[in-house]
């Protein structure tokens, strides 16, 4: 009697358990974040503006672009 090679684990966390865990961390991260002041999608509250990563993105490359046009006009 021989083994088979293929030793593939079966999977420990029953997908169910699995999938109540994501939406379990889901909803602890809706918990936390708040609507995004500019698009409305989910952001976490990181500073004082309420801001997803996007926003937050453009907002500073907004920033960026200011301050390089700032001496031009000077
Ligand atoms: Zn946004």
């Amino acid at each position: 009697m021989r083994r088979k090679p293929q030793s593939k684990p079966e999977t420990v966390v029953p997908a169910e358990i699995l999938e109540e865990a994501k939406r379990a961390m889901y909803t602890d991260r809706i918990k936390k974040v708040c609507k995004c002041s500019v698009c409305g999608s989910e952001s976490s509250n990181l500073g004082a503006e309420p801001l997803c990563w996007v926003c937050r993105r453009l907002k500073v490359s907004a920033w960026r672009e200011i301050e390089q046009q700032m001496p031009d006009q000077e």
